[in-house]
């Protein structure tokens, strides 16, 4: 019987996902802590070989330098690997603003687009200059192309891509 119930403990899945977030949870601490100290050697190091570069000249501390910037590489690593959720979160933060900025000054041809979506625009675009149209445009608003072709049969004004006449069946 206890051996039973030691085997259930041991198979139970949700003992064995709560120790490895905790485990996931300690790595994460240890990685912060690790690239903290990296970065904050490195800084040591970087700063001794610029201090001494300005008293005592370049090259008696080059060493300094060269063992101080992989240690801010290294350091950035555990970084980016330890802080990954806070940088995440930072970045979405930041580069929201900055892909408002880009759709309004770079790119109003995806902000008209989506402009368009939100009139509900079906797909078709000009024939001239490609802006997306309306279903119920005769005329492109940015060029002011014809959107619309005469039913050779019974005079229909039909949209410029249609493949046959809406009134009488004729194909154009
Ligand atoms: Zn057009
Ligand atoms: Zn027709």
């Amino acid at each position: 019987m206890n051996n039973m119930n030691d085997t259930n403990n041991v198979n139970n899945p949700k003992n064995i996902t709560e120790e490895m977030k905790a485990k996931h949870r300690r790595n994460k601490i240890i990685l912060k802590i690790v690239a903290i100290l990296l970065l904050l050697g490195a800084l040591a190091f970087i700063v001794t070989a610029i201090v001494s570069w300005a008293t005592e000249g370049f090259l008696k501390n080059f060493w300094c330098l060269m063992v101080g910037l992989p240690m801010v590489g290294v350091g950035g690593m555990f970084a980016m690997m330890g802080f990954r959720k806070e940088i995440g979160s930072y970045m979405v933060n930041e580069s929201a603003p900055l892909v408002n900025q880009y759709a309004k000054n770079v790119a109003p041809g995806i902000t008209d687009m989506t402009q368009a979506v939100k009139q509900g625009w079906t797909g078709a675009v000009c024939p001239n200059c490609g802006s997306p149209v309306g279903s119920d445009q005769n005329f492109c608003n940015k060029c002011g192309a014809s959107l619309t072709k005469q039913c050779p049969k019974c005079g229909n004004t039909v949209s410029q891509d249609s493949n046959f006449c809406d009134k009488c069946g004729t194909q154009l």
